[in-house]
């Protein structure tokens, strides 16, 4: 008997309609032999909606009623899949994240899972029930209901998936796949048949909502298989696997016409340079404008900011002329905003800078792909595409597989839009 894990997201379980058609496909599946661990998101914008109350009732909330609160979408699509489940005659229950054994590190809002104790999931496959799990949520060591950030429950997906050592993690969404870049953004994007755990987490990490960055980090770990694929179609998705894998999928040998050709896409796309499109409209930059040009500088800004959990991105440092100052500027989550702006107006006191300047009106466009590493001129591609457009790039960052620009936010989409077609990643006709 094979385990199956399944995850719906926001939309895939956002009316009870939606959830009566997950119940059918999930007792589909159970029917076949199966057992069927289900783990739910809250129903549509639920988390949106919970913290818009919040902010109704206060500016600064306490960490620990935040996870208390944003944890209860989730009960909800969780208890009515379980009910939609009883209702076609399929026997379920739904647990939340610690009744399911889930432990979460000591930190709210944005915890990483470290622990899976199967026990109680086990016991109710074994008593031949469907299980259906709270996503984004598990207990820390003081049985308080932790958070593990937005977007978590691909997370808890996978990581359940592989603490009951499930072969594949078909996580179910609004999309059928993963595409070139965000197919709201580009409608002509190109869904990929398969991506490395690699390029996926920094697609995922630089932006691209379809999966919680951590969630890839976790199967990549335990070499688990991601299916990303529609909750509205039965067909295949996108699969994110080690290359090596994707090797072995193109290799195996199949005479079937469709699959072959499929398989010559696929080898196609890992010659490319550039595999996908990434926009983080979500970033804001500070500057530290005139700091003394000497050693330990750094280290006191960055390190105040990490005393204050506060996660820097991009840093640029530039000398001004006179070589005895330099400005620093740095990208931190827009949510963080403020908070970075204080601790920053702090240090720059204490260190005799001249002014810190904020601003919250950028976006960050990066260009993922493993083939870049072998093919130069990339990056001098895309600031060319970007300048004919005269998209102005305020900040920029790279690395072995990835090219980040910081810029105008009113200019995020189109800068995805131009840099999409120009290196050539639209489907084709
Ligand atoms: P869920 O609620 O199921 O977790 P999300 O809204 O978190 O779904 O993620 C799905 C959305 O991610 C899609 O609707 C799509 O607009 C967006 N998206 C961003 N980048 C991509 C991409 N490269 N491929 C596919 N979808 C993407
Ligand atoms: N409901 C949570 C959120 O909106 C978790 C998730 O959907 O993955 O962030
Ligand atoms: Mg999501």
């Amino acid at each position: 008997m094979a385990i199956i894990v399944h995850k719906y997201g926001g939309t895939s379980v956002g009316t009870p309609e939606k959830i009566k058609q997950v119940a059918r496909r999930v007792k589909g599946v159970r029917d076949k032999g199966n057992e069927v661990v289900v783990i739910v998101s809250a129903m549509g914008h639920t988390t949106d909606e919970l913290i818009d109350l919040m902010h109704q009732v206060t500016s600064d909330s306490d960490p620990r009623e935040y996870d208390m609160l944003v944890s209860t979408g989730e009960q909800v699509s969780a208890a009515l899949l379980a009910m939609a489940l009883q209702d076609i005659g399929c026997p379920a229950v739904s647990l939340t994240g610690g009744q399911a054994g889930v432990v979460t590190e000591d930190i709210y809002k944005k915890a990483r899972i470290k622990d899976v104790k199967l026990d109680r999931i086990k016991g109710g496959l074994k008593e031949g029930k469907v299980v259906v799990i709270t996503g984004f949520q598990g207990v820390d060591s003081k049985g308080d209901i932790i958070t593990i950030g937005r977007g978590g429950s691909d997370t808890s997906a996978v990581a359940i998936a592989a603490a009951l050592k499930a072969e594949v993690c078909d996580i179910y969404t609004d999309v059928d796949g993963v595409y070139t870049t965000d197919p709201r953004i580009v409608p002509t994007a190109r869904k990929l048949k398969y991506i490395s755990y690699e390029e996926m987490l920094e697609l995922a990490s630089l932006g691209a909502q379809v999966l919680h960055p951590r969630s890839v980090e976790c199967a990549s770990i335990y070499n688990m298989v991601i299916h990303l694929r529609s909750s509205l179609k039965e067909d295949e998705g996108t699969y994110i696997m080690s290359p090596e894998r994707i090797e072995e999928s193109l290799d195996s040998s199949s005479t079937e016409l469709g699959v072959a050709r499929d398989k010559e896409a696929a080898k196609m796309e890992k010659k490319e340079a550039v595999r996908g499109i990434a926009l983080d409209e979500n970033i804001a930059k500070i500057g530290i404008l005139k700091v003394p040009d000497k050693p330990g500088i750094a280290a006191k800004i960055f390190g105040a900011l990490a005393a204050h959990k506060i996660n820097v991105d991009m840093i640029v440092q530039s000398i001004h002329s006179a070589g005895t100052q330099a400005d620093m500027a740095f990208t931190v989550d827009r949510p963080d905003l403020k908070k970075a702006f204080e601790v920053a107006k702090k240090v720059a006191k204490e260190l005799d800078a001249v002014d810190v300047v904020s601003d919250a009106d950028v976006s960050k466009v990066s260009l993922v792909g493993i083939g870049m590493v072998s093919q130069p001129g990339t990056a001098s591609r895309m600031f060319e595409a970007l300048a004919a457009e005269k998209i102005n790039i305020q900040m920029i960052s790279t690395s072995e597989i990835k090219i980040s620009c910081v810029i105008k936010a009113e200019q995020g989409k189109k800068a995805v839009q131009i840099l999409h077609k120009a290196f050539g990643l639209e489907k084709v006709a």
